[in-house]
């Protein structure tokens, strides 16, 4: 049994001093707190829960940076969307693993601990089909195995280009699955994902754009008690043709029509009235805010304020992988607030640390929506572990929540030591064991890409 000895510990319950965790296996067996280290101990500084990032498009890592040039007419998610179209045209089951296995070391060493792998590239090149319907999603299965992240995979069913059935674009060829073929991937999910610790199948209706009323009921209904992630809201664009194809604005829309409740995750309800905001706090569904990405590709500012102030659940992802980095984005989250509302410390309690209020959150919702509900360290809990370093000037005399406020607000992110998923150290000294072979694939698949 492998015991850590840490100096502070963030529990269920707040921060407790001079811990030794037991872990045994994939679980932490035994906290002893106000004891002194104990000679074989490994020795941390600071150990708190990895964070669940719930929305990724891993092949979108290798696409990073390619879009930052204006174009003729004003540049908008539209037109990012055609670039990774273009991208994502090219690859090849390999080139997928690879690029995963990639953003999935740099999740790893951000202090994310599990990935919901919101995946819709499944078919060949031009759209052909593979002998497996699964040959896509295995890769990203073998990229979760070869990394060591705990690994959401949902698979999203894709119909159609607009409101209203529209038959697909081309640049879509590669996403379409009919009811009855994405039933079929569905269970080779299950088959492929059976040999990964901790992971999880959901269900993925990619959008209202994208599925019928018909199509959404039949995928919700395919797995019962499983995690179910859309797109909704995302851009104004899609909020006015859902109002010209139904009368009502999207999240409104779903609401009426689906039966929301805690499996759900809405990710990028950015464009939200208040009664959509109350309603989806009410469902019990988590948002999935992806701050950095949504930056990126200008959707707008998600209300948090309001939506925290309701009750509302969030939990944050890295979606388009543009930027890796768990402190950016949460404080991105909260810069968002602050910039829109012209007041500080937006998410929290009076009196309270705002960096804590968006660890805590981002922890309990991004565990809920990915299927694996986590809310900090506790005896029996999954061994689930970021250890950070106090080497960094921004780190020195901090302690409690000031390490979280420090790391989340005043670091580059660059503290995160030590990252274990279910009991097993994938980071250490902030490096993946296999940062450099990992690298070294991504590069060759680059190189073939860029070609
Ligand atoms: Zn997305």
């Amino acid at each position: 049994m492998t015991v850590l000895y840490t100096e502070q510990l963030l529990t269920t319950t707040g921060w407790v001093q001079s811990s030794r965790l037991h872990l045994d296996g994939a679980r932490i067996a035994k906290i002893e707190s106000d004891v002194a280290p104990k000679v074989g101990d490994e020795r941390h500084q600071v150990i708190v829960p990895t964070m669940p990032n719930l929305h990724s498009h891993a092949f979108q890592r290798g696409m990073a940076g390619l879009a930052e040039t204006r174009g003729r007419s004003e540049d908008n998610f539209w037109s990012w969307r055609d670039t990774m179209y273009r991208f994502a045209s090219r690859m090849s089951p390999e080139h997928l693993q690879a690029i995963a296995a990639q953003a999935y070391v740099e999740m790893l060493e951000a202090g994310f601990g599990r990935v919901g792998e919101f995946h819709y590239l499944h078919h060949d090149i031009g759209g052909r089909r593979f002998g497996d319907p699964a040959e896509m999603v295995g890769r990203i299965a073998a990229a979760a195995g070869e990394t060591g992240i705990a690994l959401t995979l949902l698979p999203v069913f894709y119909a159609h280009a607009s409101f209203g059935g529209q038959t697909p674009s081309e640049g879509q060829a590669r996403f379409i699955h009919d009811v009855e073929s994405y039933a079929r991937l569905l269970e080779r999910c299950r088959e492929v994902v059976a040999t990964l610790p901790a992971s999880v199948v959901g269900v993925a209706p990619h959008s209202l754009r994208a599925v019928t009323p018909g199509e959404l009921a039949a995928v919700v209904r395919m797995l019962p008690d499983a995690p179910v992630h859309i797109h909704i809201a995302e851009q104004q664009n899609e909020v006015r043709d859902c109002l010209a194809w139904s009368g009502l604005r999207p999240v409104r829309w779903l609401l009426d029509n689906a039966a929301v409740d805690s499996r759900w995750c809405l990710v990028h309800a950015t464009h939200v009235d208040t009664g959509e905001i109350e309603a989806i706090a009410r469902s019990g569904a988590t948002v999935g805010l992806c701050p950095v990405t949504e930056a990126n590709l200008g959707d707008g500012i998600f209300p948090a304020a309001d939506f925290a102030a309701a009750g509302g659940q969030f939990g944050i992802g890295t979606d388009s992988n543009v930027c890796i980095s768990l402190s950016g984005e949460l404080s991105l989250l909260e810069y968002t607030q602050r910039l829109s509302l012209g007041i500080r410390n937006v998410i929290g309690l009076e009196g309270h640390s705002t960096g804590m209020a968006l660890y805590r959150r981002a922890l309990s919702g991004g565990g809920r929506a990915l299927g694996a509900p986590q809310t900090g360290l506790i005896e029996g809990a999954a061994a689930d572990l970021v250890s950070l370093s106090r080497r960094e000037p921004a780190m020195i005399c901090r302690s409690g929540d000031a390490l979280i406020d420090s790391w989340l607000f005043a670091t580059g992110g660059g503290v995160v030591d030590c990252v274990w998923v279910s009991g097993v150290k994938q980071i250490e000294r902030g490096r993946h064991r296999s940062r450099d072979s990992v690298r070294d694939a991504y590069e060759r698949t680059m190189q073939e890409l860029c070609a």
